[in-house]
């Protein structure tokens, strides 16, 4: 049986996820826009004379920094992709390992979630 939350509930998660959505992709454009430029001042400091110099390292650092940032928003994304499909397709709210209903209280601090407490610990 597929857990049924109240719809208000729901509705109230489901904009959660949607606001969070939002959120995200608005991060990962500005984030591409970043690499982008750090890319580009990548390859500058990579023609210039001194490539080991300290500014080149710290660029390096920053490109680093703001892919990683980038991967986390787009690996969370498809977290809240997933969860907005089982919200539709049925399913949403129960625990993908154990079957055991996620409380509400989970799902409003991580409405992407996809596992409950316990489960979440083991991995
Ligand atoms: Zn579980």
């Amino acid at each position: 049986m597929p857990r049924k939350l109240a719809d208000s509930t729901l509705a109230r998660l489901r904009k959660a996820l949607v606001d969070e959505r939002h959120r995200l992709a608005e991060l990962i454009e500005d984030r591409r826009t970043k690499l982008e430029q750090a890319r580009l001042s990548q390859a500058a400091a990579d023609r210039s004379p001194d490539p080991a110099s300290a500014e080149a390292g710290s660029m390096a650092f920053e490109y680093e920094k703001e892919l990683s940032i980038e991967r986390n928003a787009v690996d969370l994304l498809a977290q809240v992709d997933y969860a907005l499909e089982r919200m539709d397709a049925g399913g949403y709210g129960t625990c993908e390992r154990c079957g055991a209903d996620i409380p509400v209280t989970r799902l409003e601090v991580l409405p992407y979630t996809t596992l409950c407490v316990e489960c979440a610990a083991k991995r």
